[in-house]
């Protein structure tokens, strides 16, 4: 199968969340599945000629390849893409996402023509490669070249929907009528993802808990409604994690590699953790880690409460992540007054992320929805016990055979389940055996590859 992937972040190129892990890693295990895939994704600033090997094709567009021969092409347009972020300042969103992302979309399908690139599957990801599938069904609707090519949609976070207001729907070049509650409009706005589900052959989502979630109120962002008349095309798939950059038997960057045959390593790590962090180097303690966005959906509105609570408990808690102003000045109050206890770094950091996943004891997640969530997937496998809400992706991962998990969405049941880890934590032989089964757990690209391509199979049958 030709299968075009459009993502507007992928590692190893650029990347802000787990969108980029899922689209750096599933073209890799496509390709292992004997799949012809390229990758079409925006050349952002931080692609540069000196971190990636990069070939020119055309004025405006070049590549490079990962896997054996996976080309990923970058749409280049500097006005729009050659900026220090993907989607915004802090501050707020770029104002020109719409015409950045329909650039983005319309240069693509151009290019599949220009390189004779005939997709059997457009995959699109999120809000920001919608356009793509709105084109197909609208612009290309009667064009030849696509006449075969059928679309899938995977949402990572239906919170985010690409809105833009009403006055800017002509950029969009497709006719009024589909600024109309049927197609792209939502109470008198542009809402990109909305477009997206309707035209889309095929909907699914990182996980099937989440799959199920979003088509109720509480999780839907207003959009349940449009993705419960197109239930039967709805699927939710678990996200793998690449097992070639998380893996703890040959991970680089931390203190000692470990598995779970030969788990000592694990402890060196946790020293090697405990130095960075400036903690007492104490074996008996439990250390907690905490690998995020500081945004209220990962939780961060219970953690806030529990904080104090947190402290004064015989643990050390490291947590690394950027985010909400609030949270950032509401922790680093926190660390001041507990330094033995919480070390803070308000940063995006891959090597340190490869170091609290090694050498903490538990990972805390507590997520208030999570549509599958990488965090606690990585965590298991590097021997590290999740402690998670029971919801979206982190239902279906974690249970109370390899991790700690809260039903009810408040502070107090968050802070009985931290010191319910903690004391588990005390009784060493079973940690042990925790920590063993954990890390045997297997969520390689592999076994959902073969699921998506299942579903690009139904989405072939589409009419
Ligand atoms: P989301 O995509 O909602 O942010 P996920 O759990 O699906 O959450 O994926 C987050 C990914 O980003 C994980 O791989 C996590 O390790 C990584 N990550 C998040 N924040 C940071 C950070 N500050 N530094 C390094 N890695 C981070």
């Amino acid at each position: 199968m030709k299968i075009l992937m459009c993502a507007s972040e992928v590692v190893p190129f650029a990347k802000t969340g787990g969108l980029a892990d899922v689209a750096g890693a599933l073209p890799l295990a496509l390709e292992e599945a004997g799949q012809d895939v390229i990758i079409a994704m925006p050349r952002y600033k931080c692609i540069t000629d000196n971190k990636f090997s990069i070939k020119r094709l055309k004025n405006d567009i070049s590549y490079s390849v990962i896997g054996k021969n996976i080309k990923t092409y970058f749409i280049e347009n500097d006005a729009y893409f050659n900026r220090d972020n993907l989607y915004g300042e802090k501050t707020g969103d770029y104002p020109d996402n719409l015409d950045r992302f329909s650039y983005y979309c319309t240069r693509t399908l151009q290019l599949m023509k220009e390189i004779n690139f005939k997709p059997d599957i457009i995959h699109c990801h999120d809000w920001q490669s919608c356009l793509a599938m709105v084109y197909l069904k609208t612009k290309y609707v009667k064009d030849p070249f696509f006449k075969n090519t059928r679309t899938i949609l995977t949402i990572h976070n239906i919170g985010y929907q690409g809105l833009f207001p009403k006055d800017q729907f002509p950029k969009l070049g497709i006719d009024w009528s589909y600024f109309n509650m049927e197609y792209l409009e939502f109470y008198d706005q542009v809402n990109l993802l909305k477009g997206g589900m309707v035209f889309a052959d095929i909907i699914n989502t990182v996980s099937p808990t989440y799959a199920k979630e979003i088509q109720s109120k509480e999780f839907g962002f207003g959009l349940e409604g449009v993705l419960n008349k197109r239930k039967k095309d709805v699927f939710g798939i678990l996200n793998g994690i690449d097992y070639s950059i998380w893996n703890p038997e040959t991970d680089k960057i931390i203190a000692k590699n470990f598995s779970a045959k030969e788990p000592k390593g694990k402890a060196v790590a946790k020293e090697d953790l405990q130095k960075l962090c400036k903690f007492p180097l104490r074996k008996d303690v439990p250390l907690i880690g905490l690998i995020s966005r500081l945004a209220e959906q990962k939780g961060f509105d219970l953690i806030a409460e529990d904080m104090e609570q947190i402290c004064k408990m015989d643990l050390q808690f490291v947590l690394l992540g950027t985010g909400d102003q609030k949270y950032h000045i509401l922790l680093e109050d926190i660390v001041k007054r507990y330094p033995k206890v919480v070390s803070l770094h308000l940063k995006f950091d891959d090597a340190l992320a490869h170091k609290i996943y090694a050498g903490s004891d538990i990972f805390l997640m507590p997520s208030r929805y999570e549509p599958c969530g990488l965090g606690q997937l990585i965590a298991l496998r590097y021997g590290t016990i999740p402690l998670v809400f029971k919801t979206g992706g982190l239902a279906d991962t974690v249970n109370k055979d390899n991790g700690f998990i809260f039903d009810k969405y408040n502070k107090e049941e968050l802070l009985k389940t931290i010191k319910d880890a903690v004391k588990s934590f005390g009784n060493s032989k079973k940690w042990s055996g925790l920590v063993k089964k954990a890390m045997e757990h297997d969520f390689s690209w592999e076994g959902s590859a073969a699921k998506y391509l299942g579903l690009y199979e139904k989405a072939k049958t589409k009419k």
